[in-house]
């Protein structure tokens, strides 16, 4: 992970993946007196309504999943509390729910630069005319966030409500939910909820790196945010990297854009070592280790969307249909189930694949697994169907032959059943 360094703003280096840091600049652990030292006191470029137009001019897209332009979303919100066709003060709550097993960078963030995100909170509530505020995150982070609340001279105002440890808590419509009824499902969202969510308000649900990215902006402005990434996914991203032993599990900042290998490399991993990469996690897809560029834009032939930030690596010889057949069991066991397509389709989902990783040789179970990809896709309440239908389409595709092999009655990988 990239260290702190002495003075800001940081200058953006231009080789590989490697990035001053930005987002942890101040380090480890750190404190409103650490915080002030690296960053300065609060005195933005922009600030007010006038930090929405430098959202747009920095090209900031949210880092939680969705990849949305997050000043479209922030200006949606502002124009429904404007208008007073959905009555009420706008809230803005900083999402750092992270079901997502293989993601750890929004609990590092908030462990290490609590500030930073309340920096971004309170700009943005501020941008949209004094907006409610609320931090959403799981049990362990929230006393770290309390203790950065009450080190800062206007913090009280900030309320804090505790996320479940369920894949889909994360999900905007669930984290209003939660905080609204005690229960983190998602809803079936005819009406955005930028125009109507927490009782009736616009509300923006905003992941916490989002809001860190948001408080850079606002101090140092947009052109510096483009110093660093691509024309088209400019700033920074935080990724959680994790593969198989004996890499460690590490949190990197990089620039928008970078090579999936280089960024593998920095992890302490040798690509050509490794047989695929998970890259967005359990609702991303599966990936050669070179040749994809890490960006929410661009052909899928020669770029990976980052996501939520997670990056996982296959050795060669791990079972990739068996990696996956964990994934989507775990995933099915993970919904809301009151969906059809949640209820049924991920569970058959699930068994096909485990009857394929077990070593069944019934030639039907890809076409199968086809047939019900497209019989819950855009069925649900939500996208988790859809996210799930993505990771196995994917898996179908990079391990093509381990399923011709499995299908065929042997497996290359460890342990496999079929083998
Ligand atoms: S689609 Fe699935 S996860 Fe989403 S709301 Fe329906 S049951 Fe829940």
């Amino acid at each position: 992970m990239s260290q702190a360094n002495d003075t800001y703003p940081p200058v953006p280096m231009q080789e590989g993946t490697r990035q001053e840091p930005r987002l942890l600049a101040a380090g480890p652990d750190a404190g409103w007196a650490q915080h002030l030292d690296t960053f300065g006191t609060w005195e933005p470029h922009t600030a007010g309504p006038g930090l929405l137009e430098e959202l747009a001019a920095a090209g900031l897209t949210g880092r939680g999943g969705a990849a949305f332009e997050t000043w479209r979303k922030a200006t949606a919100a502002a124009g429904s509390g404007r208008k007073g066709m959905f009555p009420g003060r706008p809230v803005v709550v900083a999402n750092g729910a992270e079901g997502e097993q293989l993601s750890f960078k929004d609990r590092t963030l908030l462990a290490h630069a609590p500030h930073l995100v309340l920096d971004g909170l309170m700009a943005l509530a501020e941008a949209l005319g004094g907006a409610s505020t609320y931090v959403y995150a799981p049990a362990a982070g929230l006393p770290r966030v309390q203790q950065a609340i009450s080190e800062r001279p206007r913090g009280k105002r900030i309320r804090l409500v505790q996320s479940p440890e369920t894949f889909i808590s994360g999900e905007s419509s669930a984290v209003v939910n939660m905080i609204a009824h005690g229960s983190a499902v998602p809803t079936d969202q005819r009406r955005r909820l930028s125009e109507s969510g927490l009782n009736g308000r616009p509300t923006l649900v905003v992941n916490v790196e989002t809001l860190a990215q948001v408080a850079l902006i606002a101090r140092y402005g947009a052109p510096w945010f483009r110093h660093a990434g691509t024309p088209t996914d400019p700033g920074t991203r935080l990724v959680s990297v994790s593969g198989p032993a004996p890499a460690r599990d590490v949190v990197l900042e990089v620039p928008g854009g970078a090579q999936l290998s280089a960024v593998l490399e920095e992890a302490g991993m040798d690509p050509a070592a490794l047989s695929a990469v998970l890259v967005g996690g359990y609702h991303g897809r599966w990936v050669r280790p070179a040749g994809h560029a890490l960006s929410p834009v661009g052909p899928p032939a020669r770029t990976a969307r980052p996501g939520a930030g997670v990056i996982h690596a296959l050795d060669l010889q791990a079972c990739g249909i068996q990696a996956t057949a964990r994934m989507v069991s775990y995933l099915a066991d993970q919904s809301a189930r009151q969906c059809g397509p949640c209820m049924f389709g991920l569970p058959a989902m699930a068994s096909v694949l485990n009857r394929i990783a077990g070593g069944e040789t019934n030639h039907r179970l890809a076409s199968e697994l086809d047939r019900l990809g497209k019989l819950v896709t855009g069925r649900g309440a939500c996208r988790h169907p859809e996210g799930t239908t993505g990771l196995v389409s994917s898996a179908l595709e990079v391990f093509a032959p381990d399923f011709r092999a499995h299908l065929s009655g042997y497996c290359t990988g460890p342990g496999g059943a079929a083998a």
